[in-house]
Parts: structure tokens; C-alpha cells; sequence
């Protein structure tokens, strides 16, 4: 087995991992590293919580220790694209982490916040910078941001910049670049359109692939449950009620049914925030930071805004509504089960979402266990034959035809599972 050390990282990288805790590299890292350090492209097949952050962290890292000179003013000698502003920052702390042992300017850039610290902080260059890609060009149109002296670039969670309409910016930045560089790109998933920005972007990849299904994906026990709209508020208070539940993100499609669930679970006694696009980036923040303290133990989000949630004990994960992409699927149950412990998918089906969880079984290659030993069991959302309501808008801004989902009132007590357990049943909190 590969260790650290057989990787020949330079002696202040494996200080820093020492004192990580990290003994093996994961698979990804195992993989990749290698060919990072001897210069190569790279296409990484791996979604969150497969180390794939280090993975192009430490590269990076060794390339500056071993390859010293100055940052270029207004400039970066790395840069690491990614989604979304909460990624962005993670990103940037993992940096800090494994470099406590050297030095190492580095800086974040993300919209919805002022630009003047950003552009004061890229005045001198910086070693690293991450970035999220709308704002990035916003400062390089600006003349605040000089991206051609780059070495290294890396796009993380290309799939998901790619769902989220960035693949201009991308192209306008990557235009930009000097074309004598190492690229890195990392995805979740291969559809169509990342083979060919890869095909555009990389030369001569090596090709690391751990999905699907990781080992991560292995260890998330999966469940559907099957139930009338109007009950699904119902029955995730019940779900998170159980005393199994840690922490829990729970995913809707529609930012105000996220805020509508949070209420509900709130006026019920279970702590839970909202987080979706609407919300700023403190009151983001700041339930971020309840949520990896305990201090809130659900977390009710729409998709785009829980790609940065990096949370290593969410226990369950609850799909309130099925996403209308199966990939999506894959990403938001592999919120749960990191850093190697178990964890719970559990997804609530109504009649109009009957046919998404077709899509979803034939992506994942198996069916998903039913469990109706709940007092909102449908067997009329379980035979449901209806076509799936159709989304209009993109990004985040998600439109759905059909009628909002009424729940019951608030403040109503739910009585918790029981009834027999029938058939293929299993009980799944
Ligand atoms: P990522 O996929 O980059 O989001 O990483 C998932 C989690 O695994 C993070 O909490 C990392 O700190 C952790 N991690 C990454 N590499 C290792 C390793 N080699 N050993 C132990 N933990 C790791």
C-alpha cells in the first residue's frame, strides 16, 4: 500500500499530514500524485469526500517548495476554480493546513461580498488563489487580476460549475491563461459536455477515476419512503426526530420550501437553517458554523447551496423532495458516510417525483429499498404512473409547475413510526 512518504512529498507536507492525523493516502490521492508531481494533466473522476482536495492541494504545494520564485503582482502562480463561494473557502483552509509548515500567500475570491479586500489582497500576487468563476473575470475585466504568469490550474467540481452555467466564464478566464500550464480538472460525473471541456482544456491527461460507486457511496444504507405531498413535512419531522439523527441535511428543490421546512422543523422543536442562494453570505456563514457545532442539527438546503457543505458527521441525509437530475442523487447522499463512518439516505417520494426515482435507480445501477412501515405510507405515490412535473429556469432559480406542497399547519405533533413491518420493510432511524 502507498503511504505518504512513498510519494516522495517534500518533508514539510508530510509534517503538516502527520499532524492531520492522515496515515494512507486515499485512493485518489494514491492515484493521482504521482503523475501530478511529474508535471502531467489531469482528469479526476471523484466527488467530495474521496480526499480529492488534497489530492491537488499537496502537488500544488510540493510544486512551490521545490520550484521557489516570487508571485507574479496582480497575480497567481496556481489557480483553483470551483463552484461555489463556501467550496472556495474550504478549499483555501485545506491550503492553509497543509502548508502550516512553509510560506504561503494565498487569497479567495467569490461574489457577493465587496471587492476591495479581494483586490487588495491579489495587489502583490498571490502563490494560490481560489476562486469562484463570476467574480474572478468580474476583477480580471477590472485589470485588477493578471492571470498570465499561472502554472497550475485546477477546476474543481467541473460538473457542477458546468449545472451552473459558468462554462463561458470558464472559457473567458481559461483564454487568458498562458497555454504552457499543468490543468487539473475534477468531476463528480462525465456527462457529455465535461468530456469535451476537458478535451479542450487538458493535454495528454492521465485519467484517475474512483466513482461511481466509491466506497463512500457503499457505506450510505439507502432508503425511499413513499408518501402523499401534503405529509412530507410530517414525515421528516419524524425522520429527524429519531434519536439516531446527529446531524441531518435535508434537500428540497425550491428555496422557499426549504424556508418552509425550517420553520416547520423550528415551531417543532428541532433546530434547522435554511441555506439557499437567497441567503447572504454571513447568515450562510453563520449556519454553517451552528451546524458543525451541534448547535444545529438540520440543515435544510436546495442543491446548489449544499455543494460546500463539508461536514464529516452528517448522520442522514433526507431528500424532502427527489432531485429531477439522478446525478444529484449521488452528490447529495454523499453528504453523508465521509471520512469513513456510516450514514443514512433516506427520500421521501410523492406521486409527481414517482418518475425521478425510475431515472434515479437506472443511474445508480440498483433499486433502492422500500420502506413503508410509516404512518404515511402511499401506495398511491408508490404506483404512481404520473409524468414528472417540468422544471423551467435554471441554476438556482428552479420553477416547478406543479402545486405547492400544502403540509398540514404548523406546529403540529407528529407521532413517531410503529406498525408492522411488512414484506421488504426495514425500519431506517
Ligand atoms: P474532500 O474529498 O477533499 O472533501 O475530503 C474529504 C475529507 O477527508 C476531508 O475532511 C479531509 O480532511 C479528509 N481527508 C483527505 N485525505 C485524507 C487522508 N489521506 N486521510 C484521512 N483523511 C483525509
Amino acid at each position: 500500500m502507498t503511504s505518504f512518504a512513498d510519494l516522495k512529498l517534500a518533508e514539510p507536507l508530510q509534517r503538516a499530514l502527520h499532524e492531520e492525523g492522515y496515515t494512507t493516502p486515499t485512493p485518489i490521492q494514491a492515484g493521482a500524485i504521482p503523475h501530478l508531481l511529474g508535471g502531467r494533466d489531469l482528469l479526476g473522476l471523484a466527488q467530495t469526500g474521496t480526499g480529492k482536495t488534497a489530492a491537488f492541494a499537496l502537488p500544488i504545494l510540493h510544486h512551490l517548495l521545490t520550484h521557489r520564485r516570487p508571485a507574479p503582482a496582480r497575480g497567481a502562480r496556481a489557480l483553483v476554480l470551483a463552484p461555489t463561494r463556501e467550496l472556495a473557502a474550504q478549499i483555501d483552509e485545506s491550503f492553509v493546513a497543509y502548508a502550516r509548515h512553509m510560506r504561503l500567500s494565498h487569497a479567495v475570491i467569490f461574489g457577493g461580498v465587496g471587492q476591495g479586500r479581494q483586490v487588495e489582497a491579489m495587489r502583490r500576487g498571490v502563490d494560490v488563489l481560489v476562486a469562484a468563476p463570476g467574480r474572478l473575470l468580474d476583477l480580471m475585466g477590472q485589470g485588477h487580476i493578471d492571470l498570465s504568469g499561472l502554472e497550475i490550474l485546477v477546476l474543481d467540481e467541473a460538473d457542477r460549475m458546468l449545472d451552473m452555467g459558468f462554462v463561458r466564464d470558464i472559457r473567458r478566464i481559461v483564454a487568458q491563461l498562458p497555454r504552457e500550464r499543468q490543468t487539473l480538472l475534477f468531476s463528480a460525473t462525465m456527462p457529455k459536455s465535461i468530456e469535451e471541456l476537458a478535451h479542450s482544456l487538458l493535454r495528454d491527461p492521465a485519467t484517475v477515476q474512483v466513482t461511481p460507486p466509491s466506497s463512500t457511496v457503499d457505506r450510505i444504507r439507502q432508503a425511499v419512503m413513499f408518501v402523499e405531498g401534503a405529509d412530507k413535512k410530517a414525515a421528516t419531522l419524524m425522520l429527524v426526530e429519531s434519536p439516531t439523527v446527529v446531524r441531518a441535511v435535508v434537500f428540497t428543490l425550491m428555496k422557499h420550501e426549504a424556508n418552509k421546512v425550517a420553520e416547520f422543523l423550528n415551531k417543532n422543536g428541532i433546530t434547522a437553517e435554511a441555506i439557499h442562494g437567497n441567503k447572504s453570505q454571513g447568515a450562510r456563514e453563520r449556519a454553517m458554523a451552528g451546524f458543525r457545532s451541534g448547535a444545529v442539527k438540520v440543515l435544510v438546503a436546495t442543491d446548489i447551496a449544499a455543494r460546500g457543505i463539508d461536514v464529516d458527521d452528517v448522520s442522514h441525509v433526507f431528500n424532502y423532495d427527489l432531485p429531477n437530475v439522478p446525478e444529484s442523487y449521488v452528490h447529495r447522499i454523499g453528504r453523508t458516510a465521509r471520512a469513513g463512518r456510516d450514514g443514512w439516505a433516506v427520500s421521501l417520494c410523492d406521486a409527481e417525483q414517482r418518475a425521478w426515482l425510475r431515472d434515479i435507480e437506472k443511474t445508480i445501477g440498483k433499486p433502492i429499498p422500500v420502506v413503508d412501515d410509516h404512518p404515511y405510507h402511499s401506495t398511491a405515490a408508490q404506483n404512481s404512473t404520473m409524468r414528472p412535473p417540468v422544471l423551467g429556469g435554471g441554476g438556482g432559480g428552479r420553477g416547478r409547475g406543479g402545486q405547492p406542497q400544502g403540509g398540514r399547519g404548523g406546529g403540529q405533533r407528529l407521532h413517531g413510526g410503529g406498525g408492522g413491518r411488512s414484506g421488504h420493510a426495514r425500519r431506517v432511524a
